[in-house]
């Protein structure tokens, strides 16, 4: 509508409008109960509807086997960085990383604090622009898992299949494509994702796991991070994010309603084909340093050819309400995020903006 901007932000990033309405429409008297979510016990009947509502969608969306368990967690993907090792495995075993940006680091280092953590394979030299063929990988023999960051926010690193682990088990952080595309859960042990960039808002987490692999957690394990315990008590173990929860049910409705992941694949192909040549098609006025095999559907990270025009760029942007395409401080130049929600519109009007730019400044 008229009076909402086009938020490229990384995260918390832009949800639906309708769902936003239909929450609108909500807040005051959720369907006549009387109350707002947020007002609600988390045991009442009302809110018990809205989780497993939502868990259900989750499971239609993603087609989740029935030997996964789903949790509706807190503390962001950041605390799932602590909880994987302290529920896998021992201090002292072996788990392997494959790092292709620096949300697989973070997730790298805090895991060496509670096992024998090992980073197989780094982007870093290349400055995170890759992901390496699988054959070549020298994975640890004893390794008990093998850790990925499916997306890389930050650097626009996107795995477009996914290695094996040769002898655990497979575990990715989706927190920037989750529901972006269908994905064969199966071939995980884990997926873990904070929900606010494709999903909903910041303040829950969400962690598909393979339901064998619970109940092995590490005797230090504070009981927040105990999947157990999550999954014992279906995410109610405690007082969980119920309007976080609530607004992730929205959107998977939402995306249900759009024909599932395969058609909402497709709309996110579209916009990231149309934006990725704009930039290719610049002659180098704008440019993406990523691989093109591993360009991310989600995250689409550009420099201009003169950095001295990058804050004219976010300003001018900024004043045709297209916002927050400045890129990670850590890495500079641009960055538009289209997630789900990002409307093919808003990706038409950064197009042609960005052609707009390059004739007036070339
Ligand atoms: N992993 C990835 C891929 C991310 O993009 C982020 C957040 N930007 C995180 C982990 C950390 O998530 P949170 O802020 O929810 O802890």
């Amino acid at each position: 509508s008229q009076d909402r901007v086009f938020n490229f932000a990384a995260g918390p990033a832009t949800l639906p409008e309708n769902v936003l309405l239909k929450a609108q429409s909500e807040l005051y008297n959720w369907r006549g109960s009387g109350m707002s979510v947020m007002e609600m016990s988390h045991r009442g009947k009302e809110f018990l509807s809205i989780i497993q509502k939502a868990e259900s969608d989750l499971r239609t969306l993603l087609n989740i086997p029935s030997e996964y368990a789903i949790l509706f967690l807190q503390g962001g993907a950041t605390t799932q960085f602590a909880a994987i090792p302290l529920n896998l495995v021992k201090p002292d075993d072996p788990v392997d990383y494959l790092v292709t940006g620096s949300w697989g680091d973070k997730a790298f280092k805090e895991a060496k604090k509670f096992s024998k953590a090992k980073v197989i394979w780094s982007g870093k030299s290349d400055n995170y622009t890759r992901i390496p063929s699988f054959e070549g990988l020298e994975q640890s023999p004893d390794a008990k898992y093998l850790h990925i960051c499916a997306n890389e926010t930050i650097h626009g690193v996107e795995f477009k299949n996914y290695p094996t682990s040769k002898n655990g088990i497979l575990i990715a952080d989706m927190s920037s494509n989750f529901c972006s595309k269908p994905v064969d859960v199966s071939k995980f042990g884990i997926i873990y994702a904070g929900a606010q960039k494709n999903v909903g808002p910041s303040g829950v987490t969400i962690v598909i796991i393979r339901k064998d692999l619970i109940g092995n957690a590490q005797e230090i394990t504070p009981i927040m991070l105990d999947y157990k315990i999550h999954a014992d008590n279906n995410s109610l173990y405690n007082t969980p994010p119920c309007y976080c929860i609530y607004m992730c049910g929205l959107v998977f409705e939402d995306l249900l309603a759009q024909g599932g992941l395969e058609e909402v694949e497709k709309k996110n192909k579209k916009k990231a084909e149309l934006l990725y040549s704009a930039i290719d098609l610049s002659n180098g006025f704008y440019r993406c340093p990523v691989e093109k095999s591993v360009r991310s559907l989600m995250n689409v990270p550009f420099t201009l050819e003169k950095p001295e025009l990058e804050a004219d760029f976010v300003k001018e942007a900024a004043k045709e309400k297209m916002i927050q395409l400045k890129g990670h401080r850590s890495v500079g130049g641009m960055r538009a995020s289209i997630y789900n929600a990002m409307p093919l519109a808003g990706v038409e009007k950064l197009v042609a903006f960005m052609k707009d730019f390059q004739a007036r400044h070339a």
